[in-house]
């Protein structure tokens, strides 16, 4: 494991801060927490506003040749190893500049295209994800299929050149301002459930869409119901093979739970906090702070060694599976901290709090983004018990069953 830059490593380094420098300072060292995205409800105007400033940034970095690091070039990107996007990533990540948006696009649905994609899908989507112009959203969950996606139930029959969607989808974030979705369907019912689903890339304007927010205790409404009913998709918006979805599912879902392992840590302003609570002498908190500082430095050592692993041209192992769910449990540490060392004063909430509300949103109420999206905790034991440990699979009653005959 290498755990300082290589003179190579050194000079991006040098060269990424040459970019940011130009366009955004240094975050002050003591952030206001309370000014932060995670502190209070904004208002639709103020997320709309925040939305494009993100778009603007994004379309800096495409103008100037730092958009899509690890993108081929022939799409746009600089074909850079993750290890040299990792870099400008923590760098970025210093300068005050409004980052977000762009997970599912970028993230998500733009590596899935290039993947599995035919010319034209890649000629259409790719280059308006990079500039920022389209963003994407993810039509995967639905009332009765989350953990067990595989169960999912939207319909999907084929009419000519098009399919016919009628349906539901929930907790879809992001729907209202997407250009595009990621949808999965049933296109066929007398085969086993993980060979019946469809993969379509969907216009968000088409007919039959409507799109319902859900509020959140928070105040605000980042997820959404959306109803199909006789949505007509092009064929030719099928990725990869009709009824083959569950390939590019896999692309997908592994870029989201790598995106999700991979956030950072915050420590230092953990220890600020327990120093304005009064708290950093108390034995006992003293002594929590502790565990967090080791999890969120084994959790750092953990990414330096997936990275050094992919630099190196190797398949990273089983530490990309355990980032994920290590992830989410320094995050419930992290949430249960903060509430006990602010005690009575963690009930307050938005101007009245401190940080306005910042620690209640982002590490307590904030921690279930982790541990339930991209898959719940439980889900990554399943996984890695069985693809990591090798112990016995799950019972799977529904297993070669054709999907029609699956009980209800
Ligand atoms: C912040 C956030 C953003 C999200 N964004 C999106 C989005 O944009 N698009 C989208 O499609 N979805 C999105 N989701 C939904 C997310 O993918 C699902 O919530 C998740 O997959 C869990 O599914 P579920 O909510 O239906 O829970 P369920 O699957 O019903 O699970 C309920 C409980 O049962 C447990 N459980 C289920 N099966 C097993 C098992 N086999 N073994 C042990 N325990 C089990 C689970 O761990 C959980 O505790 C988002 C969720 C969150 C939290």
């Amino acid at each position: 494991m290498d755990f300082d830059d290589t003179p190579e490593e050194a000079a991006w380094r040098d060269e990424c801060n040459a970019f940011l420098s130009r366009h955004a300072e240094l975050k002050p060292e003591r952030a206001d927490l309370g000014r932060s995205y995670w502190a209070k409800a904004r208002s639709e105007a103020e997320e709309h506003t925040y939305a494009q400033s993100c778009r603007a940034w994004q379309r800096t970095k495409f103008d100037e040749g730092w958009a899509g690091l690890t993108w081929p070039t022939e799409y746009g990107g600089r074909g850079l190893s993750s290890h040299r996007a990792g870099i400008f990533a923590e760098e970025e990540g210093r300068y005050d500049l409004p980052q977000g948006q762009f997970a599912q696009s970028i993230g998500m649905a733009g590596p899935t295209i290039i993947v599995h994609g035919t010319d034209e899908q890649k000629a259409r989507y790719l280059a308006p994800m990079l500039t920022g112009e389209e963003t994407w959203c993810q039509l995967f969950s639905e009332p009765g299929a989350g953990s067990d996606l595989a169960g999912l139930r939207t319909s999907a029959v084929v009419d000519g050149d098009e399919i016919v969607v009628n349906g539901q989808k929930v907790w879809t974030s992001n729907a209202g301002e997407s250009a595009h979705g990621m949808l999965l369907v049933r296109s066929d019912v007398d085969v086993p459930k993980h060979r019946g689903i469809s993969y379509l890339l969907l216009d968000m304007t088409t007919p039959g869409i409507d799109i319902r927010p859900l509020k959140q205790p928070t105040g605000r409404s980042e997820f959404n119901e959306v109803f199909l009913d006789d949505v007509r998709v092009p064929i030719e918006n099928v990725l990869g093979e009709i009824n083959a979805g569950w390939g590019p599912i896999l692309t997908t879902l592994t870029n989201e739970r790598t995106g999700i392992g991979g956030q950072s840590g915050m420590f230092d302003d953990v220890i600020e906090l327990a120093r304005d609570m009064g708290v950093a002498d108390d034995p006992v908190v003293r002594q929590d702070l502790m565990k967090l500082y080791a999890r969120t430095r084994t959790i750092a050592y953990l990414g330096y060694r997936v990275r050094t692993a992919a630099s190196r041209g190797e398949m990273p192992g089983p530490e990309s599976s355990v980032l994920k769910l290590a992830n989410s449990s320094r995050l419930e540490q992290l949430g249960n901290l903060v509430m006990t060392m602010m005690g009575a004063r963690g009930t307050l909430y938005a101007d009245d709090a401190v940080m306005g509300g910042f620690w209640q949103n982002y590490a307590f109420l904030g921690q279930w983004m982790s541990r339930i999206g991209g898959g719940t905790d439980e889900v990554q034991r399943n996984i890695m018990g069985e693809n990591v440990l090798g112990l016995p699979q799950e019972p799977r009653p529904d297993k070669g069953i054709p999907f029609k005959d699956i009980p209800t």
